[in-house]
């Protein structure tokens, strides 16, 4: 028998009408003759709505209660997807993550899964319910308390679920068609990928792409799980993420992706002698803040001063300032720079390992474009960039052209959701 886990996204679960349709897919497939275990996400924008409830009656509320708050959204969505299966006539059981097993470290607010236990989803299965699981949370084993896994975890639920319970494809329904060349929201052109390597989806989400969270990607990478990534609202075919390699002819590009949530600090005339460097992103790590480009000048001769400038996700650039200016007299620096303007571009695609020009067409779409570039980033199949953010959605478009990527047919639809 085959076994695939579903996951299904908050758009996808809006309302009552949206939570039948998609009990009736479920439902569909259990009785096609294949095992299920699905992993749904709050309905609609119920974790945002509950964030919002969260700030008006605390600015700053535990972290332990933030986890206990939002748990419940995917709660409320487990239980009605089960009612609605059961009102159909089919056999189900729901269960909260740490039911279902998902034992996670205790870091609340983004706790990473470090053990997946599905004892109770496996024997329900056996039994022959069509199972479903809270996305998003699970339990840590030093506090025993309950956890999230960061905004957007319930897609790693799934692929952590399917892996622990040696699935044959994990699904992934969203509000859009698969994954697409760039975000059809500012490139109506896109093209959906039908299939995309592992690690390239790694390097798309992790600049941006909404499309599949960072941490589910890597999972599935590790665990060698093709993703199937489709929408909910039609039948179609979709994106399948799996291991490099398995098609010959691969394109050389496969996506234009952007992140405008980004931050710019630059800590100005840093002594430039051994160790300097280590302290400033020793401290920043010890306050877990995520540094994405770091760029360092070459040093004037004069003074022996440098200056360094990193990027690191807006939400954490306060936090960051704080960490920074409380090591100002130890390092030595002169000062810092915050800028919150900018937005990054990049452009990811296993083909350019060996196809040589790809730098000189990036660089010269943007030119032409008249896009002035702050940074810059590569890894073996990325390039990415740093603009003002007001010329972001433009950088997008002129590479998006300029490789070719743009299909006539104008195939992108974005069915639900609010984007938000
Ligand atoms: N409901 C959570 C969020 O909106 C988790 C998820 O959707 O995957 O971030
Ligand atoms: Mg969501």
């Amino acid at each position: 028998m085959t076994l695939v886990v579903q996951k299904y996204g908050g758009s996808s679960l809006s309302d009552a009408e949206s939570i039948k349709r998609v009990a009736h897919r479920i439902v569909e497939t259990a009785k096609a003759g294949n095992e299920v275990c699905v992993v749904v996400s709050a309905m609609g924008d119920t974790t945002d709505e509950l964030l919002d409830l969260a700030q008006e009656v605390s600015p700053l509320p535990p972290p332990r209660e933030m986890d206990m708050l939002l748990t419940a959204g995917e709660r409320i969505s487990m239980a009605l997807v089960a009612m609605s299966i059961a009102n159909i006539g089919h056999t189900v059981r729901s269960f909260t993550g740490s039911q279902a097993g998902v034992i996670t470290d205790g870091e609340h607010g983004k706790a990473k899964i470090i053990d997946v236990t599905p004892g109770r989803i496996r024997s329900a299965l056996d039994d022959g319910h069509i199972v479903i699981v809270a996305g998003f949370q699970g339990v840590s084993q030093t506090t025993k308390e309950i956890t999230t896994l960061g905004r957007g975890g319930s897609d790693t639920t799934a692929v952590a679920l399917a892996a622990a319970l040696g699935a044959d494809v994990c699904e992934i329904y969203s509000d859009v068609d698969g994954v697409f060349t760039a975000d059809p929201r500012i490139v109506p052109t896109a093209r959906k990928l039908d299939r995309i390597s592992h690690e390239e989806m790694l390097e798309l989400a992790a600049h941006g792409a909404k499309i599949l969270h960072l941490r589910c990607v890597e999972y599935a990478r590790r665990y060698n799980m093709p993703i199937h990534v489709r929408s909910s609202f039609s039948h179609k075919e979709g994106t399948w993420v799996t291991t490099e390699g398995e098609n010959v002819e691969e394109p050389i590009i496969a996506g234009v992706t952007h992140d405008r949530h980004e931050a710019k600090v630059t800590i100005i005339g840093v002594p430039d002698s051994p160790g300097h460097a280590a302290e400033i992103f020793q401290a920043l790590a010890t306050a877990r803040i995520n540094v994405d480009i770091i760029v360092q000048n070459v040093s004037a001769v004069e003074t022996g001063l440098t200056d360094i400038s990193f990027t690191l996700n807006g939400s954490e650039g306060q936090t960051a300032m704080e960490v920074l200016n409380a090591i100002q007299a130890k390092v030595g620096f002169d000062s810092l720079v915050y800028d919150d303007q900018i937005g990054q571009v990049s452009l990811v695609g296993a083909g350019m390992r060996t196809n040589p020009g790809v730098s000189a067409t990036f660089f010269t779409a943007l030119a032409d474009a008249g896009i002035n570039i702050e940074m810059i980033s590569t890894s073996e199949i990325r390039i990415s960039v740093v603009t003002r953010v007001d010329r972001l959605d433009d950088a997008v478009r002129a590479l998006h052209t300029a490789f070719g990527l743009d299909s006539e047919s104008g195939e992108a639809v974005v069915y639900g959701g609010t984007g938000r």
